[in-house]
């Protein structure tokens, strides 16, 4: 694709711009607004030559040609036992995770592999800048593989908590480098390192849920499962922690209507979190565009078994952010307990013999409550993601050995500067070149 085969839009002001792989905000001063994809190709097309979710690469924004070789996709599927249980004959399964006889191959069983891959994508040819990422885990995971394999520069850091989650089959490539955040460090911490490298000359901000090539990617979820059904579902459940998957479903959604095959009405978005915080539930009930604050937002956090949901800054707010997207499609927010986050990962167990994460648990818990209380009909159509899963298929295919951090911090090693100083020493000798590929180990004259 070429980069005017796609623009960014401003859904606050409007204003355009090309895309240089980089952009993540609006240069206009105004509310807090999410910049969009726009397509000059305006039909759903497949690139049957392309593998993963590049097969999609027309509505996705890459910054030149990709073959995706390597790159993972969601499976969707309709379920007989699923269905049968739960009296959905149209229930409709978006798979993301590991299950090889289903034909799903996400090396973090979450569907974060498919972001880190257009994230690349999109990132400038030459670009000889370091990207930066913050991830409490499966985040990390997937851009350390993502990076490995394609010889992107990239610095992650995490708390030190997030590290198991990053044992991989193969070793990682010395491009990218880990900062462990341990002794009394948070997630939080691990923000305000990475906002800071980002700012330094040389690194780049990866974004999180304001890079368009993260929800794009995110979106391909719900082109497989057009793809797949042949038609827009009536209803789409996901759980939500940042927002990005359920903004992604509702700009996808668009771009499908907007082709005109595949039905006129968005997918009602039913999205869901993990009680008792769930500070977007609280926030749409009152149908307001600020997002509430929790009482005790710190102990609730601890009581969740659905920790990837534990976002206390979602896309919420912002012009084209969750508010928008769910007032568009006249979507509901759901809160899910513990509990039934726990029958409803037994439940697919059980039909489907597959783990799947307890994110995706609390979606399908939540669809069950809608079910239950009238909130969904019984002969619609419904797409429920599966936004992780076959984690323990992973690990009894082979994960690898233990790994170790690059540079491990304590709460008082994190004076900002300081921490900057012992982050580039990393890079000291091993500066990417234009390739994005790391000097170091590789074979460069
Ligand atoms: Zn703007």
């Amino acid at each position: 694709m070429t980069p005017d085969a796609h623009w960014l839009r401003c859904e606050g002001c409007s204003a355009t711009y090309p895309d240089d792989g980089l952009r993540l905000t609006c240069d206009q001063a105004h509310e807090p607004a999410l910049l969009t994809s726009r397509y000059r190709e305006a039909a759903f097309v497949l690139d049957g030559e392309a593998s993963g979710l590049f097969r999609y690469r027309s509505w996705l924004p890459c910054s030149g040609p990709v073959d995706g070789e390597g790159a993972p996709a969601t499976v969707t599927y309709r379920s007989e036992d699923l269905n049968r249980a739960l009296r959905l004959p149209n229930l409709w399964i978006a798979f993301n995770g590991f299950w090889p006889e289903r034909g799903a191959a996400c090396e973090t069983a979450t569907f974060k592999d498919l972001e880190a891959s257009a994230v690349l994508a999109r990132l400038p040819a030459g670009s000889d800048r370091i990207l930066v990422v913050a991830s409490a885990g499966n985040t990390a995971a997937a851009f350390a593989r993502a990076c490995s394999r394609e010889l992107v520069a990239c610095v992650i850091v995490l708390p030190e908590s997030g590290l198991p989650a990053l044992a991989l089959a193969s070793p990682l490539d010395p491009c990218v480098r880990l900062v462990a955040l341990g002794r009394g460090c948070d997630y939080t911490d691990a923000i305000r390192l990475a906002d800071h490298l980002a700012d330094t000359p040389g690194f780049l901000a990866e974004g999180g849920t304001k890079n368009v090539g993260r929800r794009d990617a995110l979106g391909t979820v719900l082109l497989n499962a057009v793809e797949t059904i042949g038609e827009l579902p009536r209803d789409y459940f996901q759980a939500v922690g940042s927002g990005a998957g359920g903004i992604a479903a509702y700009e996808a959604a668009i771009r499908l209507v907007a082709d005109g095959r595949f039905g006129r009405r968005l997918p009602r978005l039913m999205l869901s979190q993990n009680l008792p915080f769930a500070p977007i539930a609280a926030s749409w009930r009152r149908r307001q565009r600020t997002l509430a604050e929790l009482p005790d937002a710190k102990a609730r956090l601890g009581r969740i078994k659905a920790t990837a949901l534990s976002n206390r800054q979602p896309a919420y707010s912002p012009a084209g952010g969750l508010f928008d997207a769910l007032k568009a499609t006249g979507g509901e927010m759901l809160g899910v307990h513990n509990h039934e986050l726990d029958s409803a990962a037994r439940l697919f167990r059980e039909t489907e013999g597959i783990d799947v994460e307890p994110e995706s648990a609390v979606a399908l818990a939540s669809l069950i409550k809608a079910r239950a209380e009238g909130r969904v009909d019984g002969r619609s159509s419904i797409l429920l993601n599966v936004t992780g899963g076959g984690r323990s298929r992973r690990i009894d295919d082979g994960g690898g050995p233990p790994v170790r951090a690059d540079l491990e911090l304590g709460e008082a090693d994190l004076e900002l500067d300081g921490a900057r100083e012992l982050v580039l020493s990393l890079f000291g000798d091993g500066l990417p070149t234009p390739n994005g590929r790391s000097t170091e180990g590789a074979a460069t004259p």
